[in-house]
């Protein structure tokens, strides 16, 4: 006999596979069969032979070892690749979600201006019913704050209303005249004053109908259209004094204010 008759298959070395040693263990011999690994199904000659069979068995169940590994792998890879999917779906759905949400958003925000946008056009309807045009058939000749020469201080200080001599002027809401009579480079001059303080004055007027404390409507004749004073046509210039101030605003956009469109 040779120094390796009956080497135990125990003794085969292969290092860098794990586990070897379970594969061989007592615990796996098949149950009911107490013939070890290293002899099953071997002879005598086979077994003077050397472990040859025992070895190719062993190899058999360390490559079975390694599919498992394998599989063990790809099932690892997949379980990766199904929770990569998931991700990505919960990513996507986060973001539709957002997207959706900002969509509403805008939506109720468009709903909310045109709901407001309505209720201004409402207002300036209702105000418009209590605010007039101080005339009629009129052009504009001049408009606030254009500059020139002709102005002693060096810009327009009111709006406008070309018309031909005689032209009514009306009183644009209800108030009180508390000024009328003649007022140098504005000629004849009226002067009707709001509720709220605020100052209408209509100068270049060829007469006044109308005297100081007398109240007046929206509409009513206060006068008509002339050339007096510090004019080279006839037509009315309308001024807007606000809370008393002394330069005035702009009488067209105090127009549109009430609803207007001069
Ligand atoms: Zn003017």
């Amino acid at each position: 006999a040779s120094a390796q008759t009956g080497k135990p298959p125990v003794s085969i070395s292969m290092p860098d596979l794990p586990n070897v040693g379970s594969l061989i263990s007592d615990e796996e011999t098949p149950e009911g069969s107490a013939t070890p690994l290293s002899t099953l199904g071997m002879t005598a000659a086979d077994t003077e032979q050397g472990t040859a069979g025992a070895g190719e068995a062993l190899r058999t169940r360390i490559m079975a070892q390694v599919e498992q590994q394998q599989s063990q792998a790809e099932t690892k890879a997949a379980a990766e690749a199904v929770a990569a999917a998931e991700k990505q779906a919960a990513e996507a759905a986060a973001k539709a979600e957002k997207e959706a949400k900002a969509k509403a958003e805008a939506a109720k925000k468009k709903a909310e201006e045109e709901a407001a946008k309505k209720a201004e056009a409402e207002r300036l309807a209702e105000l418009a019913k209590q605010y007039t045009l101080p005339t009629s058939s009129y052009t504009l000749s001049s408009t606030f704050g254009q500059a020139g020469a002709y102005w002693s201080s060096g810009y327009h200080t009111g709006l406008d209303f070309a018309a031909p001599t005689g032209t009514l002027i009306k009183a644009v809401h209800t108030g009180t005249i508390t000024s009328a009579g003649w007022d140098g480079s504005y000629g004849y001059k009226t002067v009707l004053t709001l509720d709220d303080g605020t100052e209408i004055w209509y100068a270049h007027q060829s007469s006044i109908s109308v005297s100081v404390g007398q109240k007046v409507n929206t509409g009513d004749v206060i006068g008509r259209v002339g050339s007096t004073g510090n004019s080279t046509g006839a037509h009315l210039h309308l001024e807007v004094h606000s809370g008393g101030s002394g330069s005035g605003i702009d009488p067209m956009a105090w127009l549109q204010g009430k609803g207007l469109t001069p």
